[in-house]
């Protein structure tokens, strides 16, 4: 039978079986792409491996920096009612970094 042949040398990756689709990302990627994660139905987290480590330096950034926590509309917001004009332009750097990191 071909279809045993294929689960024994489990070699295809183009298979749709053997391929998972990331809830964060949204990419479908194989099956060692995902941590383990014994109380889900597949035993796979719903997040890839990239987008859980993302997800951890994220966290660690906000720690570190509690503006990291906020959105960059809600710190134009927060900024242009404190009337910080001058220092917008440097958190945008800062945000857009920030939001590179959680992708
Ligand atoms: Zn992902």
């Amino acid at each position: 039978m071909p279809v045993t042949d294929n689960e024994a040398t489990g070699a295809a990756p183009a298979s749709n079986e053997q391929l998972k689709k990331c809830q964060a990302c949204g990419r479908l990627l194989p099956r060692e792409d995902f941590f383990k994660h014994n109380k889900s139905e597949d035993g796979l987290m719903c997040e890839c491996k990239e987008c859980v480590r993302r997800r951890h330096e994220a966290k660690k950034n906000v720690s570190r920096n509690p503006l990291a926590q906020f959105t960059a509309r809600q710190l134009m917001d927060e900024l242009s009612r404190r009337g910080y004009k001058g220092e917008l332009t440097y958190t945008e750097v800062k945000v857009h970094k920030m939001k590179l990191g959680e992708m």
